[in-house]
């Protein structure tokens, strides 16, 4: 099937059409600066994707659209075939993800209106870990808080970490529904899950996708104690919100988001570059063993996205804090680049360390594809 794969921002759209029988991408695409004078609305930059996409598939017709939505709160467990009803319920869900969910919606509508008729699928970000026990997402605080407002722990990157787990467990032969294993999703944002018997069962992302990890702009875990101070200072709700959100992880502790360029100082002799990096792997490796103890012994570890497939020595810092676990990485299959599903732990190694290459709009692509077709035998 040919499909669309749609990803709302508030002020962007990035797109891709796939051929799910054949993996290629057909074209892709990023619209951004929506809400300017020339791309007005989502409305408008809709007509735009659709001109550039209908150049590029040179009459080929898309079969489906599959849109990437961030939370499904707690009703959206899977993939849906998208309505009315549906497409107000990801608007109703907009106060726990406020830049997201309305741009989802508007998405969603302007396709409605470019090409009617099109069957168009929700993927949700968070909807892989609604297994997640009561003990694990259940936040220590009063319950009226969780029945009034949802506070609880919703965790992201879902659709990331299902597409990885198949491919990994793939690779080891292990049956899915029988595969323990942790997944370290490390992109700009970053998250841990983990996963027994396929399912998620813990994550460190958390109400929102600001808890767990030291990201690229984002703290991760902080003592929420600290808002409360800060709050009394006289910061407002949306300086706490930009500072945590958008001034902290890596960017406070080094100066800068990418990687490669902290990695960079850091080997030149940057203290506060090698500080964040310490900090990064310290926060991890502690998630990747406690995870591993949640899940009764993982069979495997899992690096995946940006930072996680690419930077070899991020991932050779991680592992030598897992001594404990007696997991040891092979040096050279470690330094390998490759865009292939690969071991990098030893054979010695009491657990497998691996590299899977996420790729988010093939796994969109697919949901997008199996939810139509059945939809289409019931
Ligand atoms: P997202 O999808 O969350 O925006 P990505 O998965 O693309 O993010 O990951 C972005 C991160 O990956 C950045 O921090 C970038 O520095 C890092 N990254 C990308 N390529 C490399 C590389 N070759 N070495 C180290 N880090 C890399």
């Amino acid at each position: 099937m040919l499909i669309l794969v749609v990803n709302s921002g508030s002020s962007s759209l990035k797109y891709q059409v796939r051929d799910t029988d054949t993996h290629e991408i057909l074209t892709k695409g990023l619209i951004d600066r929506i809400g300017e004078s020339e791309v007005p609305d989502h409305r408008a930059a809709l007509l735009r994707l659709s001109e550039e996409v209908g150049q590029a598939l040179q009459g080929k017709k898309i079969e489906a659209v599959g849109h990437r939505v961030v939370h499904g709160g707690e009703r959206f467990s899977q993939p849906v075939l998208v309505d009315n009803e549906i497409t107000r319920a990801i608007e109703r869900l907009s106060p726990l993800a406020p830049l997201h969910n309305p741009a989802s919606a508007m998405g969603i509508r302007a396709v409605a209106e470019r090409y009617p008729g099109i069957p168009q699928v929700a993927v949700f970000d968070t909807a892989f870990h609604r297994t997640l026990p009561p003990r694990a997402w259940r936040y220590a605080i009063p319950t009226p808080l969780y029945r009034r407002y949802g506070i609880r722990r919703y965790g992201f990157h879902g659709t990331s970490c299902g597409y990885v787990s198949e491919l990994a467990a793939d690779f080891l032969g292990i049956p899915l529904e029988e595969f323990d294993a942790v997944v370290a999703h490390l992109g700009n944002g970053a998250s841990v899950t983990a996963l027994q018997g396929g399912r998620s069962i813990d994550t460190s992302m958390g109400f929102t996708p600001l808890a767990g990890l030291v990201m690229g702009t984002r703290s991760g875990d902080i003592d929420p104690s600290i808002l409360v101070f800060l709050a009394r200072e006289g910061y407002s709700a949306d300086d706490i919100d930009s500072l945590l959100n958008r001034e902290s992880g890596l960017l406070a502790l080094s100066g800068n988001t990418d990687m490669r360029e902290i990695t960079s100082a850091a080997e030149a002799g940057d203290q506060q570059a090698e500080l964040a990096l310490e900090i990064s792997a310290y926060r991890l490796a502690k998630y990747i063993g406690g995870y591993h103890v949640a899940v009764g012994g993982a069979r495997a570890i899992i690096f995946t996205a940006g930072i996680g497939e690419n930077d070899a020595a991020f991932r050779a810092r991680v592992v030598a804090l897992l001594g404990a676990l007696d997991v040891r990485i092979d040096e050279a299959a470690n330094s390998v680049r490759s865009n292939e599903v690969r071991r990098i732990s030893t054979a010695d190694s009491a657990i497998e360390v691996l590299v899977v290459p996420t790729d988010e709009e093939e796994a969109i692509a697919e949901a997008t594809a199996e939810t139509v077709l059945a939809a289409g035998r019931e």
